[in-house]
């Protein structure tokens, strides 16, 4: 295993503070995509041989594990955030770069008596009272991976699992500039483990109900090239003539980006409380996550996002004003 830049001396308060505690509370970002969810449930698996009485959560108000994720073991530890400890001992968090991301479950960790922080992104605000952050890291469940090792644990194939979902997600099935030696050592130790890579690979990207295309279609019919700037919107209502679920949704932005006359793609997202969320990738000149976060948001260089309660037009006036800025 590579070594990383978090402190040992922080890796021993971790491993101090988990020993000390019988109940723990876990957490990843609302929303939660493989990483978030993968890297919570290999930690959990861990904590719960270990004897641990571990519940974990994440604070969306519709608590649902998106469909695309539903192959993931584990899911009988997931409880809703309405179930989760008002103010646990001890709560770890995954993949959340600002406290806001904690979502509902931001009171619990605001309670909690301490917070163990474990993230890869470079704009995280370090807002446990313990941070595990490494920024070079392609993905958290590289840091869930160590976690579990330290913690005694072992890779079977459920833990396996829950990382390779966090790791084939974060880098674009190995794809993005985040893909290091490391990224393919940690692969090769969970595939040992007997995964069946091609079947999650058919889980996470290859299949999709057939409303997805219909509203794929729409968004792609209103696709917009400004300059180096590519966007699309989804609406509530696009997706309700087909019951497509919000989380179908997240591949779309993939198609998008494809455009080469873009540096810059952006894909609007209604979820079903009316809030638009923004997904925005760079090629690599532009630092989105710059963006984004003056929008009150974050994420990475080339891939972030925000929340944005205005209309479209508004929300691309102010993106690309944002843009402006930036570039
Ligand atoms: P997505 O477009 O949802 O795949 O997100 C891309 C990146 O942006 C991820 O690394 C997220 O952590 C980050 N991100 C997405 N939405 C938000 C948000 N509302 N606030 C902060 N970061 C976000
Ligand atoms: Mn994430
Ligand atoms: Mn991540």
């Amino acid at each position: 295993m590579e070594c990383c830049p978090i402190p040992e001396s922080s890796w021993d308060r971790a491993l101090r503070l988990i020993g000390r505690h019988d109940e723990i509370g876990l957490a990843c970002h609302v929303n939660p995509d493989g990483d978030a969810l993968g890297s919570m449930l290999a930690v959990a698996f861990v904590l719960r041989s270990m004897g641990k009485r571990v519940v974990a959560s994440f604070g969306d108000r519709h608590f649902a594990v998106p469909r695309l994720l539903g192959f993931l073991p584990g899911q009988e530890m997931l409880v809703p955030p309405e179930q989760f400890p008002a103010a646990p001992d001890l709560m770890i968090v995954f993949d959340c770069s600002t406290f806001e991301r904690v979502g509902l479950l931001g009171a619990n960790a605001a309670s909690a008596r301490e917070v163990i922080v474990v993230d890869h992104h470079p704009s995280n605000t370090g807002f446990g009272t313990l941070d595990l952050i490494d920024a070079t890291a392609a993905a958290t469940a590289m840091l869930a991976e160590q976690l579990v090792y330290r913690l005694g644990g072992r890779l079977d194939r459920d833990i396996a699992t829950c990382l390779y979902a966090g790791l084939v997600t974060d880098t674009g099935s190995f794809r993005y500039s985040s893909v290091t030696p490391a990224v393919h050592q940690m692969a090769a130790r969970l595939v040992a483990t007997g995964l069946r890579t091609d079947e999650i690979a058919r889980e996470l990207w290859d299949r999709s109900p057939f409303g997805y295309l219909k509203v794929l279609a729409h968004a792609l019919e209103r696709v917009t090239l400004e300059g180096s700037l590519v966007w699309t919107y989804v609406s509530r209502v696009d997706r309700a003539a087909y019951g497509l679920p919000y989380s179908e949704l997240e591949g779309i932005i993939d198609i998008v980006r494809r455009a080469d006359e873009a540096e810059v793609a952006v894909v609007l997202k209604e979820d079903d409380h009316g809030d638009w969320q923004v997904s925005t990738r760079s090629k690599g000149t532009v630092d989105v996550a710059a963006v984004c976060a003056a929008l009150g948001g974050g994420g990475h260089h080339n891939a972030a996002g925000y929340t944005s309660y205005d209309t479209v037009e508004e929300t691309m006036a102010k993106f690309r004003r944002e843009l402006r800025r930036v570039s």
